[in-house]
């Protein structure tokens, strides 16, 4: 079957399309998906542009009853949703379907702050004037995501953009066209008015290049990876767009004596292998300090071992496949890397499974060292390495010392330690007994360092990127005689 491009409000045929694959079953085809060229994505800016100053008025109720009805349409087929989303990117059933119920609160939450949006006024520091500090919808913004949330992060750009009065182009990632095909037919069905959303399929240095070098489209929000991050900020900075840029992690757990082993194996394990380590929010460093290191690294091998590993829609699965064949390769060649770098890397191995996906064992590096590459870039697979540390400071110390910081957690019954680490580690979200990935979406979202550029999103932050700030001086007058 073949699925279109949707523009001003019409499904449109694209120049080509491309199969899409399920990676636990490569003989499993999705669907036929439209690739839309630099044309189509200047029709598809153009309709977005002549719809934003008529959504722009469009009153809060009105915007309200939209994202709340998109969000009551996707809580209620949420379970289909969840078989499509873990059929097309590979995570377990239960992770795709929690993945498409937090997309549904995502718009219920955002429907509520099409009507919490609220100004300020002040008195001013002159006589007879009042100050007001407003807030107005900033124009057209294209949006470009990742494959690994395919619901949840196209939600939380597309919600926020509508509820602050903006017209959007969608480009999801080519691998998942299936779920961002679903979000569009959903909005449309929820009453979204023609050229307010439109979805153009396709390659990314071809639609999102175009959406980053259109004077047209007033601000990118993208997720994806640093060096793709960097080429549309290159692309965006001359034409002075707003730009919020989420991209990698590598985010440390710390992991000190004084905790408790089972709360942190199973945090780490969560945090590392669940959806297939495929988050940037994954830990990936387990900073282990010496008196509890070698039982922690028994007990996670013992944990790891138990993790059942297969086809994404198979009942009793822990973890699905790695996405694609290029990941997977890339994967395997950061453990040959970890072992050139004298690492010892405990499982990791393909797995042959009773459909064409692409399994591997989940992996754990023993003996890392904070130089060695698999502790400083990130690998987007079920790969963790241990980075062992004499005590708490050494372990802050090991926690700082990377170019991310998006995450990061700390396991210890200390209270003085975990106030400390609160305080002191570079991420811009901490997790305390706790795993670094799994978050709330009512909340901000974002890092520091080069993980993240740009206002925050999610929760009420969202709206620093998709609204403009104006003040007005207002001078009364003196009151008529
Ligand atoms: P990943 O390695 O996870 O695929 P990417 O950063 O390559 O991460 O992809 C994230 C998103 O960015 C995808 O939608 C992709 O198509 C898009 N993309 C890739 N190259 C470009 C580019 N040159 N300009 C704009 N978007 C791009």
């Amino acid at each position: 079957m073949q699925f279109d491009n949707y523009i001003d409000g019409r499904w449109r045929a694209g120049a080509e399309y491309r199969g899409n694959l399920n990676p636990s079953d490569q003989d499993d085809l999705i669907g036929d998906y439209a690739q839309a060229d630099a044309g189509q994505t200047g029709e598809a800016i153009a309709a977005a542009r002549a719809a934003f100053p008529a959504w722009a008025q469009v009153s809060p109720q009105q915007r309200f009853d939209i994202l709340d009805g998109a969000g009551s349409l996707i809580l209620a087929r949420r379970e289909e949703l969840g078989r499509l989303l873990a059929r097309e990117e590979g995570k377990t059933l239960p992770e795709a379907i929690a993945e498409v119920g937090r997309a549904g609160q995502i718009f219920k939450f955002f429907a509520g702050e099409a009507l919490r949006l609220h100004g300020e006024i002040l008195g001013s520091v002159r006589p007879g004037l009042n100050v007001e500090v407003t807030r107005e919808p900033l124009g057209v913004v294209g949006l470009i995501t990742p494959w690994n949330f395919p619901m949840a992060i196209p939600a939380w750009k597309i919600a926020p953009a509508l509820a602050y009065g903006n017209t959007l182009v969608f480009k999801p990632a080519e691998l998942v066209p299936g779920c961002a095909w679903a979000l569009v037919d959903i909005l449309n069905e929820a009453g979204v008015p023609g050229g307010v959303v439109n979805l153009v399929m396709g390659a990314g240095a071809v639609v999102g290049q175009a959406l980053s070098e259109s004077p047209q489209v007033d601000a990118v929000s993208f997720t994806g990876s640093v060096h793709t991050g960097q080429r549309i900020a290159a692309a965006c900075l001359p034409l002075r767009k707003k730009l919020q840029l989420e991209m990698g992690g590598k985010n440390p757990m710390v992991v000190l004596d004084d905790a408790d082993l089972e709360v942190a194996v199973e945090a780490c394990i969560n945090g590392a292998f669940h959806a297939t380590g495929q988050r940037c929010t994954a830990s990936s460093r387990l900073i282990v300090t010496a008196g509890i290191h070698d039982r922690f690294v028994a007990a996670m091998l013992e944990r790891m071992a138990a993790l059942r590993v297969g086809h994404a829609l198979e009942a009793a699965v822990d973890i699905g496949p790695v996405v694609d064949a290029a990941q997977l390769r890339r994967n395997q060649a950061y453990l040959d890397v970890a072992r050139a770098e004298g690492g010892q890397v405990h499982g990791g191995e393909l797995l042959e499974r009773d459909t064409r996906g692409f399994f591997m064992r989940p992996a754990l590096v023993v003996g890392a060292e904070p130089h060695m590459r698999i502790s400083r870039e990130e690998v987007f697979g079920p790969i963790a390495s241990i980075l062992r540390a004499e005590d708490y400071a050494e372990a802050l110390a090991m926690a700082n010392d990377s170019e991310f910081g998006l995450s990061a957690g700390i396991c210890t019954r200390s209270l003085s330690h975990a106030s400390h680490f609160k305080r002191h580690v570079q991420a811009g979200m901490v997790m305390i007994n706790a795993a670094t990935a799994g978050v709330d979406y009512h909340v901000p979202f974002g890092g520091r360092k080069h993980s993240s550029y740009g206002p925050r999103e999610q929760g009420s932050h969202a709206r620093e990127f998709y609204t403009l700030v104006k003040t007005t001086y207002l001078n009364a007058g003196s009151v008529p005689a």
